[in-house]
């Protein structure tokens, strides 16, 4: 795909605002400025990086209406920033218009704009300029999205890592060791007829583990990345009665799920989001597992077994006169989560056994590990809180580890990865030089998808087509 050389605009703001931020990017950004901006000097001579005050004016015929000065009607009053080529986001002529907020301002200023000859930008336009432009890769492109609808602080710091080259220096430095793989075995093919090995074979298999590890690790990174991304999913499970929807409320400090004294009333799984310390929470409230013949309710179940399954924690809640009664532990606490067989539980599910109703056994040892709470009171909630937080580990995130966050990237590290082991396989079975080398050409290439440099309009479109206008 190659950059157009249209002159490019669009509002960077959401309406709304007290001011708005309008973009023009391309050749002709600071001309079509000129045509609509009357600040002390005319912009296309400004030097870079420069804040310039000024009128918004549309040309008006000698009979124009009122309020014209020398011919001309005012818009506004704004101030736009110039950064030339390369120098600015693009790496193109760039204007920047800062206006007052009005929806009526501001499509004035992109309707003047077009008449001078810009067009209007599509969504993500802009980045993808950029990208074009080798300003960034396309990983770091996608993380500018990202970086855009973080809403917690861990969703920014991975966004934010993305975006910084964090993860392309991980995946640049991968490269370049199978690059050097590959050179020494095409060394080899150019060599072949005098039979000589430039690559060691136990060296060249050690280089290869190593590089699958770090596949591995960047692969399985996606389990914590996912979830910062979209939530860490936690079902609270329980039998009915048990206090699920007291306790989500007690979460939400919200009147959000239903609760009621009559056993299975809440019929639907309820998802609600909350954020514990920087983590972004999705909560589904789960239907009352019980025996039943009434059909919706059966659905419910079906639908929470499955919840319970895909859930990444799982907060057991469990009646604590269960445990006042048999002085030991209820077979609820010990029963592994019923699966569906379709959603099996991810590896690494945690389980947070909670004895509910401590109010009224006050005095009441639990066994170790088991957290006491009062639903209905909020005592033992905080400790909860602590639990859940306890249970996701963003260590990786602290040390300012690359951490993966887009599916697409999970996908194509999967395949890589698949790749490498049918090389190492190879390798084992005394492969042909030339055979080798093209299973690792497989690993490049998936490799490259992520950071852009094997790429089809196709992908480029649907990524960027995601982005907001003006980005
Ligand atoms: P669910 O069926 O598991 O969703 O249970 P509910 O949240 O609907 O609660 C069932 C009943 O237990 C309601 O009457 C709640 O008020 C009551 N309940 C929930 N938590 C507590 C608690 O911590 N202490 C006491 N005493 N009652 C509770």
């Amino acid at each position: 795909m190659q950059s157009d050389n249209d002159t490019i605009v669009a509002p960077a703001t959401a309406p709304g605002g007290a001011l708005a931020v309008i973009r023009l990017s391309g050749p002709g950004a600071l001309a079509v400025c000129d045509c609509l901006f009357r600040g002390r000097t005319p912009v296309a001579g400004a030097p870079s990086h420069t804040l310039h005050y000024g009128r918004i004016v549309e040309r008006t015929g000698p009979d124009g209406t009122a309020e014209t000065e020398e011919g001309e009607r005012t818009v506004d009053d704004a101030v736009v920033a110039v950064f030339r080529a390369p120098h600015s986001y693009t790496g193109e002529e760039t204007a920047e218009i800062s206006c007052h907020g009005s929806p009526y301002i501001v499509s004035e200023i992109l309707r003047l704009a077009i008449g001078a000859g810009a067009r209007m930008a599509r969504p993500g336009e802009f980045t993808q300029r950029a990208f074009l432009a080798g300003r960034m890769d396309l990983s770091q492109a996608e993380a500018v999205a990202d970086l855009i609808a973080s809403s917690t602080r861990t969703s920014h710091a991975l966004a934010s890592t993305q975006m910084r080259g964090g993860y392309s220096s991980a995946l640049r430095q991968l490269r370049d060791r199978l690059v050097g793989l590959m050179s020494l075995l095409e060394l080899e093919l150019d060599f072949s007829e005098e039979d000589v090995e430039f690559a060691d074979r136990g060296e060249l298999c050690d280089t290869m583990r190593d590089i699958g590890a770090e596949l591995d690790r960047l692969r399985d990174s996606f389990l914590l990345g996912n979830a910062l991304k979209r939530g860490v999913a936690v079902a609270i499970a329980g039998a009915p009665n048990a206090g699920k929807s007291t306790l989500l409320n007690r979460l939400l400090g919200e009147e959000r799920a239903l609760v009621s004294e009559i056993p299975g009333t809440t019929r639907d799984t309820i998802e609600a989001t909350l954020v514990i310390d920087g983590v972004l929470f999705r909560f589904i409230d789960t239907a009352g597992v019980r025996a039943t013949d009434d059909r919706l309710e059966q659905m419910g179940i079906e639908r929470t077994r499955a919840a319970v399954a895909r859930a990444q924690i799982v907060v057991r809640l469990v009646d604590a006169a269960r445990f006042a009664e048999t002085g030991s532990v209820p077979e609820a606490v010990t029963a592994p989560p019923r699966s569906t067989g379709k959603a099996e539980a991810p590896h690494g599910q945690r389980i947070l056994t909670v004895a509910n109703k401590m109010d009224l056994h006050p005095g009441l040892a639990l066994p170790e590990g088991i957290l006491p709470l009062s639903a209905r009171s909020g005592e033992g909630i905080e400790r909860l809180r602590h639990a859940l937080r306890n249970a996701v580990d963003t260590e990786a995130l602290g040390h300012g580890d690359p951490v993966v966050s887009s599916a697409r990237h999970y996908e194509a590290l999967v395949a890589a990865r698949t790749a490498l082991g049918q090389a190492l396989d190879g390798l084992d079975r005394g492969l042909p030089t030339d055979l080798l080398g093209e299973e690792l050409r497989t690993v490049l290439h998936h490799l490259g998808t992520i950071t852009g440099e094997i790429t089809s309009d196709e992908i480029l479109t649907t990524i960027f087509s995601k982005f907001c206008i003006g980005k």
